[in-house]
């Protein structure tokens, strides 16, 4: 794609209303993306002039999920409900330009002439009563108190059109456009002058947004043209489904983004998930840093079907981003969800874990053992299906009796030792081990046995054996 002409600048623009999600995070994504690749600047915007739907910590929330997905914007963000004047300010230009009008119909009107739409099977739109009230006269009941809106004037023929740089040209039938609210009747902007004035005040060259705003596209680019503004590029993404094709939700097992954070995924791989919401690189490759998508990322990719969200792909993503960090990286990012071990002492253990974390969260109970000896055994899980606590009790001891008098703590000799007892006692190695492993672990899944026995150490290993041997012997399960 040639370099554009105007210098790029793009903007995520979230309303307040909850936490991030993910299909919100795909937006930001692809405007930080775009912007980055052609030198620009992305902004954040809060779009908080609906009232009813704020939630006050969601801006935070949503500042923090940005800042944990790498995805920094540049300058102050802008916040809609602390400039509620100069969009009056913009209300009253095109009121003086004939491009708006104020409407003074009341709810109750309004609500019985949609009734009579509704009736007439017609599409619900403003009639357009006020839209040939003289200025003049307009003027004066404003002064006077009345309450009103201030409605876009539409053209009522002819066509709008409008070049998408994901959905392509898409054609509007101007006689289909409503003369909506650009100015609600508390002074508060909707979104469509809000968007419109704030773009232009903050010189935003492509609007990258959702595709539910596409049908209003063409009363945007009416509205712009109004004010006498240059228009931004358009980039509509497609939305995100779950795999039932409805739109991507909680149900479908979709997190916030820093849900995300909370159950152990790293955000770069979350940022491949969403990069692919849509878009691909044409090519197999799956894998890519951020300076790499930025490279590769073009809106001409982007599909301008809707994208269906596989989850089990973030799980498997997370999975490979693990494995590729150094260990000293997954022990730093392993201590930070276990208080009061530091990295140093994990790093020598990561090793044995690495290649089986699907996430962050699945380590520290992995772990824990090597900090904490087990507190209670319960014999049903250290006693091997078809054994009984007395032989169990004795293998404990025959194990620890070998491992006591060893001098080389190898694994070759912890492992081939410990083979040599088992078939000495005339267990299978299998239910041998299964015992050993409860018996120091206190968990029937854990690291690799001997690698970890290597890692407590000799003493660590002997007095766990002897306590689960004694805990058997007693009877006490503890
Ligand atoms: N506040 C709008 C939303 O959350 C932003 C749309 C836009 O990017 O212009 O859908």
């Amino acid at each position: 794609m040639p370099e554009p002409a105007r210098p790029v600048r793009v903007r995520y623009a979230p309303s307040p209303t909850g936490a991030l999600h993910l299909g919100g995070a795909r937006t930001a994504l692809f405007n930080y993306l775009f912007t980055h690749q052609h030198h620009g600047q992305f902004l954040l915007r809060i779009e908080d002039t609906d009232r009813v739907r704020f939630v006050p910590e969601s801006q935070a929330q949503i500042e923090e999920a940005l800042t944990w997905l790498g995805l920094r914007w540049d300058e102050v963000p802008l916040v809609q409900s602390q400039r509620k004047p100069v969009y009056q300010a913009a209300a009253e230009t095109l009121l003086e330009r004939g491009a708006a009008y104020r409407c003074f119909c009341t709810p109750e009107r309004l609500e019985a002439m949609r009734a009579e739409q509704r009736a007439r099977k017609e599409p619900e739109r403003y009639d357009r009563r006020c839209a040939v009230i003289p200025k003049t006269e307009s003027d004066r009941r404003a002064a006077a108190g009345e309450r009103f809106v201030v409605r876009q004037r539409m053209p009522t023929e002819g066509t709008t059109t409008l070049h998408d740089l994901v959905m392509g040209t898409v054609v509007f039938k101007n006689e289909t456009l409503d003369d909506h609210v650009l100015l609600k009747s508390d002074g508060f902007p909707t979104y469509h002058l809000a968007f419109a004035v704030d773009d232009h005040a903050t010189s935003i060259s492509h609007v990258i947004r959702g595709d539910g705003w596409l049908p209003s596209a063409a009363k945007h680019v009416r509205l712009i043209e109004a004010f006498g503004w240059p228009l931004p590029a358009f980039a509509h993404l497609p939305l995100v489904l779950g795999p039932d094709r409805k739109p991507l939700a909680k149900r479908h097992g979709a997190k916030d983004v820093l849900e995300y954070r909370e159950g152990g995924y790293l955000p770069e791989a979350v940022v491949n998930f969403l990069a692919f919401l849509g878009w691909s690189p044409g090519t197999v490759e799956e894998i890519f840093t951020m300076e790499e998508l930025i490279q590769r990322f073009s809106l001409e990719k982007v599909q301008p079907s809707p994208a269906v969200a596989n989850l089990d792909r973030l799980d498997w993503l997370n999975g490979q981003f693990i494995r590729r960090l150094s260990p000293a990286e997954l022990a730093t990012r392993l201590a930070q969800r276990m208080p009061g071990i530091p990295a140093t002492r994990l790093e020598p253990l990561v090793p044995l874990v690495q290649e089986r974390l699907r996430t962050l969260a699945e380590g520290p109970p992995m772990l824990q053992f090597f900090f904490v000896a087990p507190d209670r055994y319960e014999p049903a899980s250290l006693v091997p299906k078809g054994r009984d606590p007395a032989s169990t009790a004795a293998a404990l001891t025959a194990a620890s009796a070998f491992l006591g008098g060893l001098s080389d703590w190898s694994p070759e000799r912890l492992d081939a030792g410990l083979r040599e007892v088992a078939e000495r006692i005339g267990w299978t190695t299998k239910d041998f081990f299964m015992a050993l492993r409860v018996a120091i672990t206190g968990r029937t899944v854990t690291p690799p046995l001997i690698e970890s026995m290597v890692q407590l150490g000799k003493d660590e290993v002997v007095r766990r054996l002897d306590r689960a041997g004694a805990a058997l012997t007693t009877g006490a399960g503890v």
